[in-house]
């Protein structure tokens, strides 16, 4: 009996595709609206979405125009049991609807506003329900801080790798020796600085790191789009992610008409800087009026997409990928159970192996040939490159959209009707456990944020100097971290 049930789980274990994920995925699909179900869509093909989390730390400490954040976000304390409970909670609900794994944002506020144990705590809690947390920052914080989140107490690693995605633009204010920037290039040394933190880790701990590099855009900067590209390009920064602002949020904040600043604008600077054409319409990730993105290799100062679009080959391979392949999981499995995952699919689908390695000759002719990525990787100059540009909305009309969808109402309006449109096919979304509802993030920033922060304010109050509270000392016991100060002070000083 033992026997039948331990063969029973390595079977499931190496299956290529785990149930809960195909069931998932044909929700997703099914759920989709018609306009979405393209061709190269991958929602409810191979993903079910991006995730994050939502009211578990609203705080920052930066001042940026645009912000996302309500009015009341800086008003709620950072409390670390707070955060790790509804982490938990927010991610077991997604672990039940979106299957045994996806990549999930620890976002709020500013994440290095928790102390390193918590934010550490956090992660373990996400990864423990299958979840590929990325941390969300501005990038703010020193060294000292990434090990306190990384190591344990024993000083040994509890990660074998961390994701950060770090917002550097100047349209932020505040940081440490850059609190006004008039220019992208004033804040090359701190993207440079930040960067090189995860080459230090893996140097002194052998922790692997993937890196996100966001921007948002206006029209003050979207001509530094493309430098910015060439210069993050750069750096050791796996992917470049671009968000032209939306009125969404802390109204106080909003300086500009950020209608002016296009997808498609955005998209063209990057790929002046890229020094090349970006090609994403062979893959898309919901409505392509909210997102775009590619993947390709850089090696020396080209770029090889991984699709051509106009190639009807890699198009062919696309789709025996997608429909044989599609919602394989890769990370975070031990690499023998990896082996026979892969080998068992393979098995399945012999008649792929010819078109998946034309694929890859194809790659490697447009990045030059062997020999030139051979002698470009010997230099250190091949990597694997993302570029993204996500789209949100205005709370205009998410707002309204949200609210006759949710009476199962299609609008009349035409702009209402387009937010509608990509509110269905949203590809990030946030969990509701409370009332068993996933929400896009553009509802979530738009309409339920400024409620949840007010309920929020009641609920984890910053204590003021005043009423006799003593600074909050957010650093982990072992004083490795510097003192961070998130309350009491800043309390007096708004
Ligand atoms: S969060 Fe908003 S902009 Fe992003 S995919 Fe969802 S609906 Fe589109």
């Amino acid at each position: 009996m033992r026997l039948a049930q331990t063969l029973k789980r390595i079977e499931l274990e190496t299956r290529p595709i785990h149930p809960e994920t195909r069931r998932a995925l044909a929700i997703r699909w099914s759920e989709l609206p018609e306009h979405a179900k393209t061709p190269n869509q991958l929602l409810g093909r191979c993903a079910v979405g991006c995730e994050g989390t939502h009211g578990v730390f609203p705080k920052c400490n930066l001042t940026c125009s645009p912000c996302y954040h309500s009015a009341d976000a800086n008003k709620v304390r950072i409390d670390g049991d707070h955060t790790v409970d509804n982490v938990a909670r927010q991610m077991s609900y997604l672990r039940q609807v979106r299957g045994p794994r996806a990549h999930a944002q620890l976002i709020g506020g500013e994440v290095s506003l928790l102390s390193a144990e918590d934010h550490a705590q956090a992660l373990l809690a996400m990864r423990a329900v299958g979840r590929e947390p990325m941390s969300m920052t501005h990038g703010d914080f020193e060294y000292d801080y990434l090990l306190d989140v990384v190591l344990d107490e024993d000083r040994k690693p509890r990660f074998d790798k961390v994701s950060f995605a770090a917002h550097f633009d100047s349209l932020m204010r505040g940081r440490k020796g850059a609190v006004r920037p008039h220019s992208e290039a004033e804040l090359n040394p701190f993207r440079e600085k930040f960067a090189q933190m995860f080459i230090d880790l893996k140097r002194d701990h052998g922790v692997d790191s993937y890196l996100a590099h966001n921007m948002t855009v206006t029209p003050s900067n979207v001509d530094e789009v493309e430098q910015v590209t060439r210069d993050v390009l750069e750096m050791p920064f796996d992917m470049m992610s671009f968000q032209p602002a939306a009125f969404i949020g802390d109204d106080r904040r909003w300086r500009e008409d950020f209608g002016e600043v296009t997808i498609d604008a955005v998209w063209e600077r990057i790929e002046a800087g890229a020094g090349h054409k970006l090609p994403w319409q062979a893959t898309q990730f919901g409505d392509p009026r909210c997102n775009r993105s590619t993947v390709g290799v850089r090696v020396g100062g080209g770029f090889a997409a991984l699709l051509d679009p106009d190639d009807p080959k890699d198009i062919a391979a696309r789709d025996r990928f997608l429909d044989h392949f599609g919602g394989m999981i890769f990370g975070g499995i031990p690499k023998p159970v990896l082996v026979v995952k892969v080998v068992r699919a393979i098995a399945g689908h012999p008649g792929d192996i010819p078109p998946l390695f034309g694929l890859a000759r194809r790659v490697l002719r447009r990045a030059g040939g062997l020999r030139r990525v051979l002698r470009e990787a010997r230099r250190g100059k091949v990597s694997f490159k993302t570029f993204v540009v996500h789209n949100f909305m205005d709370a205009e009309q998410v707002d309204p959209a949200w609210k006759l969808m949710e009476q199962g109402i299609v609008a009349d309006d035409p702009l209402l009707k387009e937010t509608q449109e990509r509110l269905g096919s949203c590809m990030y979304a946030m969990a509701h456990p409370e009332d068993g509802r996933l929400v896009p993030a553009c509802v979530q920033h738009s309409v339920l944020d400024p409620i949840e922060n007010i309920e929020l304010r009641r609920l984890l109050p910053i204590p003021s100097v005043r009423d006799g509270a003593e600074p909050q000392v957010v650093s982990r016991p072992s004083g490795l971290t510097g003192v961070r100060e998130t309350g009491a002070s800043r309390a007096t000083t708004r």
